[in-house]
Parts: C-alpha cells; structure tokens; sequence
C-alpha cells in the first residue's frame, strides 16, 4: 500500500472512532424517571401534613442525648429509655398497631403485622447519634441537643443522623394506623441504639433474633448518609444507594533486637515496620472501573460536560484514562478498589533504647470485589517479611455484604415511589456507597439492602452530618413522611 493509501485508511479508521464514539455517547441509557405531575392524591396528602408540626417533634427528639459511646459507660444511658418513652408517648396510634421488643435495653424492634405471610419488608434507623466535641461547641448557631426550629431548619446533633428518617418513619406508621390501614405483608421498624459504634449489640442482636425467627425480608431501607434528593431549583437528581464497603483493620507487629541505642543491633523493629508500612503505602489494592462503580459513573456524567460523557460512554476504549481521572479525585478510588491507610503506630518509649516490638494498625474499607481473606493475603504478599506479623486487629471486622442489583424488582418498585413523590428525577444515581451503615447487619435475611433518605438538598445547602451546626431542611419534612407511607402501601 501507498503512503497515500496508508494515510487514507488512518484517516477513515480515525473518523470512524469518532463517529462510533459519538454514537455510543448518544445512546448511553438514561437512568431517569420520567413522573408525571403533579400525582394529586399525593399533593393532596402532603398539603394536610402539617411540616411545623413533625418538625417540633424531630427538635423533641433531638434533645435526647443518645449519644453512642455513652452506652458503654454504666449508669449513662438514661437518655435511650427516655427517648423510648417519648416515642410511645408522641406516636400512640403507631404503638397501639405495633408490637415492640426492647432489644439489648436500648434497641427497639417493632414488626406491624401484615394481613397476609408475604415476605416483610424493614425500615432500619438508629436512636443513637454521635458525640459533639467539646472544642466545637461555640461553633454551633444552635446548641447541638438544644432542638432548634429556626431559619427553616431543625437544628442539632442527630437531625440529619438521623432522627430525621427515624420520625418521618414513625410519623408515617401514625397517620396510616390513625386511617385504619393495614399493610399487606408484615412491616418491621428496626431502630439500634449503636450504629455510630459498629452497630453490633443493637442491628446485629435484631439480626439474630429475626434470623431465628425465619424472618427473610423483600428489601431493608437504611440512611444513606444525609439526604439522597438534590435539586438547583428547577429540576431534580436523586441517588439510591446499592452498597457499602466492608471494614479490616490489620496490626502489623515488628520485632527487633532490644538494647541500648549506643550499640547498634539488626534487626531494628522500628526499621522494620516503616519497610512494611512504606511498602504498603506504596501498592495498591487490584482494582478497576466496573459493576455498579461504573453504573454510578454513568448515571453521575448524565448531567455534566458532552467530552466527560463521551469519555464515560466508551470506556471499552477509554477505561485507563477515566480510571486515572477517577483515582485523582477526592475518595475516588473508593469505587475502583480496596482502599487502606496506617492509622495508629507505636514503637519506642526512650530516645536511647532499642524497642523490642513496633506496632501498626493499618485500615481498610473493603470493596464488594474482595474479602477480608483476600486482602490479608496481599498484605502478607505486598510486605514479603515474614518476620512482621500481620493479624486482624479486634472484632470488629466485617466483609462487604453484596451489592444489590440496579434492575431487581425492588429498585424498580422503589423507583416508582420516588416518582410519585418527587415527580421526574434526572438521574437517578444507582450508587455505590462509600461509608458502612446498619443495613449491612441485614444482609444474610434481606433480598435487596436500599439506603435512600427523602430529604431534599438544595444547592449550595449543606446538612452536616457528624458536623458542627448539623441542620434539616423543614420542607424535606411532610413530603418525606408521604415517601415513608407510600413504601409501607405499596410493597408489593
Ligand atoms: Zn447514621
């Protein structure tokens, strides 16, 4: 072939690409819900709400102190039977319905029978909220646990983590018992008391006991860490959550030879352990852009530039380069792989003696893709000194529970729900969740774990979740109670 020849065919094979580029940038399927509105039954339910009123009841809330790491402590957790007596107190009609298990003293498990056996469908949230640090106190507009109403928000520790979904849910189960209805299949409320510790004396205990009951839900609805509807005024994008990371912590011990520092001796446990430690820090996990990772990816360029689209839209061709794009940004390598750092080390106690041991405590957020097993092979493999010992630090470790499927029956029933409260949403995000909730504790008992919170974000807002001057919106408030009823009459 002729250099003219040659140069023709790279020419065509260029545009080609493009064109195919282009092409498959114009077909990328969209991930949105077409609603239309307004749905008037349900303007009608929101309009008799009044938002005033549950938000007075989620400022009374607030003014619970449960705080987790309270719990631990003996004689400190008056505040969890009281914030229980309240709830009795403030949703009467709820509680005549339900039947209620006090579960570890402070967890409440509450089931509403269904009419028929089908499978139940649960509603996870926690009474316990976390600590306010004292240093930051004065940086509050509104004392954290004085339960504020002012400006349109609530105001206080808690009201976006998240007794906000806790009493939208209750608020929910009140006015439905108050009309006379019945739900279809059973409905259980699973309120832990120690989600903000790991959650295992209150979620898992309820997990345990559902277990030995034969309890399998249809789906769990968990937080999803501080509202999941956003909106700059004129249209609105939400995100549903579809998984969450799992969580090891490793203790790398290194051991040397002790003595005094004017005599040198190898090996130096110090020494040793920073050779791990750089060695690690130096690796990453095996990972990649795929699975729900990429859905997100998608779902999430559908609303920025054409070129982030055309990138995101070829990935068969693009892939390292979207990667690299994705690993630079903030928390960006969450989605592609198992991600760690060293949290705590300690090694040495004088400035002219040898320690005998260094130690180590490095974390990792497990991704779905692996297992804790796997991980601690490629630590060992990654440090390759067999004189470091390497082992999970503490019970608390817990593997990633499966992600849930973006096309299974219960996402496309949530998603209805969502349209018919919230009118068109464009995208819908299928995301992938970065930090680890109660849901996970439901995981062997649930077909599909959802995190979702009905509460809408507007630009430039922020609810400041675990934050200084943690704040919700009041007019979340009505249209979220309806979001709750709406899942409770439609389960199946
Ligand atoms: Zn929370």
């Amino acid at each position: 072939m002729s250099w003219k020849g040659i140069l023709a065919a790279i020419t065509i094979a260029f545009f080609g690409l493009i064109a195919v580029m282009i092409w498959n940038t114009a077909r990328m399927p969209s991930t949105r819900i077409d609603a239309e509105l307004p749905d008037e039954e349900i303007e009608k339910r929101v309009s008799s709400i009044d938002g005033t009123e549950v938000a007075t009841h989620l400022a009374e809330a607030v003014r619970f102190r449960t705080i987790s790491s309270d719990t631990q402590l003996p004689n400190k957790a008056e505040s969890f039977p009281a914030f229980h007596d309240w709830l009795e107190s403030t949703y009467p009609d709820a509680h005549a319905v339900m039947e209620r298990e006090r579960v570890n003293e402070l967890s409440l498990l509450y089931r509403w029978p269904g009419r028929s056996d089908c499978k139940p469908i649960g509603f996870i949230s926690h009474l316990d909220v976390v600590p306010v640090e004292e240093e930051s106190i004065e940086d509050w507009t509104h004392p954290p646990f004085a339960g504020a109403v002012a400006d349109g928000y609530v105001w206080g520790r808690g009201s976006v983590d998240t007794k906000s979904n806790l009493v939208m849910t209750m608020e929910a189960v009140e006015r439905l018992a108050d009309d006379g209805f019945t739900p279809s299949c059973d409905v259980y409320l699973l309120f832990g008391h120690d989600e903000e510790t790991g959650g295992s004396e209150g979620a898992g205990a309820m997990s345990r006991i559902l277990t030995e009951q034969g309890i399998h839900f249809d789906w769990v609805l968990d937080e999803s860490g501080g509202g999941s509807i956003h909106t700059d005024g004129s249209s609105k994008w939400a995100q549903i959550t579809l998984s969450q990371r799992g969580y090891v912590t490793f203790e790398l011990t290194a051991t040397g030879v002790g003595g005094h520092s004017a005599v040198p001796l190898r090996p130096n446990a110090i020494l040793g352990l920073s050779r791990a430690l750089m060695r690690l820090s130096n690796s990453s996990m095996p990972g990649g852009l795929e699975g729900l990772a990429l859905e997100m990816v998608k779902a999430r360029v559908q609303r920025r530039s054409y070129l982030e689209r055309l990138l995101v839209a070829n990935t068969w061709i693009t892939k390292p380069v979207v990667e690299w794009i994705i690993e630079s940004m903030p928390g960006g390598a969450a989605i592609l792989r198992t991600t760690h750092s060293p949290t705590v080390i300690e090694g040495g106690k004088k400035d002219n003696v040898l320690p005998k041991t260094a130690r180590a405590l490095v974390n990792f957020r497990v991704h779905p893709r692996d297992d804790i097993e796997f991980v601690r092979r490629w630590v060992r493999e990654t440090i390759d000194d067999d004189s470091i010992k390497v082992s999970v630090y503490q019970e608390r470790a817990f593997e990633a529970p499966p992600a849930t499927d973006s096309s299974a029956p219960q996402v496309t029933r949530f998603k209805e729900v969502i349209g018919a409260v919230y009118g068109p949403i464009d995208p819908l995000i299928p995301g992938f969740g970065l930090a680890a909730s109660d849901a996970r504790h439901y995981a062997p008992i649930a077909d599909a774990l959802l995190k979702f919170e009905p509460v809408v974000i507007r630009e430039g807002d922020a609810l400041n979740p675990h934050d200084t001057n943690e704040r919700l919106p009041i007019d979340s408030l009505a249209r979220g109670v309806v979001f709750y009823q709406r899942l409770i009459e439609r389960q199946e």
